[in-house]
């Protein structure tokens, strides 16, 4: 028999009215003949407010005893949902991460899932049941309650999905897929119905926060296939793959309408990252090093860089360095800068954070010249000015002025077609 996985985020387990709507979907599933596994996140909050509950008893929590209270949600909405199926007549059984043979690295709060050991798994699904597992724990060698880092739950999942060798990991969240941009900003905005692995994790880690990126990186390990789709609509949402998939599901769909779907569109996702800071180190000298001591001090002390854009003077003996953080850290980041850059003999540091970072995202960018320029062009007609670029294969990011962000992304989805991507 084929294993189906699906997952629930809190919003769709929140209420009882929900688990036995969720509860339903699985039976069905159940009854067209799969084998069902479930992995579910805590109802609703409830993370938060155990957190909550945490903080107002101590706050510096021993990491054992964190873990071991916020794994708690979880085990009710598994065993919550466990019941329903049981209502319906569908054999379930609930089971901790560490019964479900989810094994981490020794780390509270933020482990890794090594490996999982399917026996528990395998000879309950062969007695017929349904096996709702809680997201975002397992166990360590010491056989404590680890957890496995806020959003957890997508990446328990998947990994569980990879290790039964399923089908298709379901990933049942409260929007319909993934947009083309975000539809609050572009009303026009089209679902995507396939993305692969690559530009999904560009465009979770520039802020579309639909799935935790470490899901998505396992599931390219595995060639795991995820489906993100709407907890309650029965519609299909959106396809997550490797490119050698989607472009056979492209065929597929071309040879079905005769020809007439159009190839694929180099640019498939435009982003937009309200929460930068840009900042400038000035004519620091040009020598070997300098980079290395900026970045390596910034990395010790934690302060996550992405943009970074060096420029040389005319006379070529000192050079100016521009590089973004996320907002929160900046004044933490221009006290340090202030310190390398004395210490370097450089002029001084300016920052700015009244700055939004607008960037397109798709693999075939690569293959096809003029994107860039093109974004430049269509940034220029609007009059918005662009401080800071930077590219890579499947990327093109560009600062501008953070009041500004919202109207370079409608232009841009204009300008390149997105509202007719399919
Ligand atoms: N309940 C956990 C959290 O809120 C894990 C998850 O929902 O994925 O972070
Ligand atoms: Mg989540």
């Amino acid at each position: 028999m084929e294993i189906i996985v699906h997952k629930y985020g809190g919003t769709s387990v929140g209420t009882p009215e929900k688990i036995k709507s969720v509860a339903q979907r699985i039976k069905k599933v159940r009854e067209a003949g799969f084998e069902v596994v479930v992995v579910v996140s805590a109802m609703g909050h409830t993370t938060d407010e155990l957190i909550d509950l945490m903080q107002k008893v101590t706050d510096s929590p021993d990491p054992r005893e964190y873990d071991m209270l916020v794994s708690t949600g979880e085990q009710v909405s598994a065993a919550l949902l466990a019941m329903a199926l049981q209502a319906m007549g569908c054999p379930a059984v609930s089971l901790t991460g560490g019964q479900a043979g989810v094994v981490t690295e020794d780390i509270y709060k933020k482990a890794r899932i090594k490996e999982i050991k399917l026996d528990r798994l395998k000879k309950e699904l062969k007695s017929g049941k349904v096996v709702v597992i809680t997201g975002f724990q397992g166990v360590d060698s010491h056989g404590d309650i680890i957890t496995i880092g806020r959003g957890g739950s997508d990446t328990s999942a998947v990994a569980i999905a990879a290790a039964l060798k399923a089908q298709v990991c379901e990933i049942f969240t409260d929007v319909d897929g993934v947009y083309t941009t975000d539809p609050r900003i572009v009303p026009e905005a089209r679902k995507l119905r396939y993305i692969s692995y690559e530009e999904m994790l560009e465009l979770a880690s520039l802020g579309a926060q639909v799935l935790h990126p470490r899901s998505v990186e396992c599931a390219s390990i595995y060639n795991m296939v995820i489906h993100l789709r709407h907890a309650q609509k029965d519609i299909e949402g959106t396809y997550i793959m490797s490119p050698e998939r989607i472009l056979d599901s492209l065929d597929a769909a071309r040879d079905k309408e005769g020809g007439k779907m159009e190839k694929k569109e180099a640019v498939r996702g435009i982003a937009l990252d309200e929460n930068i800071a840009k900042l400038g180190i000035l004519n620091v000298p040009d020598r070997p090093g300098t980079a290395a001591k900026i970045f390596g001090t910034l990395a010790k002390e934690k302060i996550n860089v992405d943009m970074i854009v060096q420029s040389i003077h005319s006379q070529g003996t000192q050079a100016d360095l521009a590089f973004t953080v996320d907002r929160p850290e900046l004044k933490k980041a221009v006290e340090i800068a202030e310190r390398v850059a004395k210490e370097l003999q450089a002029a001084g540091v300016v920052a700015d954070s009244d700055v939004s970072k607008v960037s397109l995202v798709g693999i075939g960018m690569v293959s096809q010249p003029g994107t860039a320029a093109k974004m430049f062009e269509t940034l220029s007609d609007a009059g918005i000015n662009i401080q800071l670029i930077t590219t890579s294969e499947i990327k093109i990011s560009c600062v501008v002025k953070a009041e500004q962000g919202k109207k370079a992304v409608q232009m841009l989805h204009k300008a390149f077609g997105l509202e007719k991507v399919a």
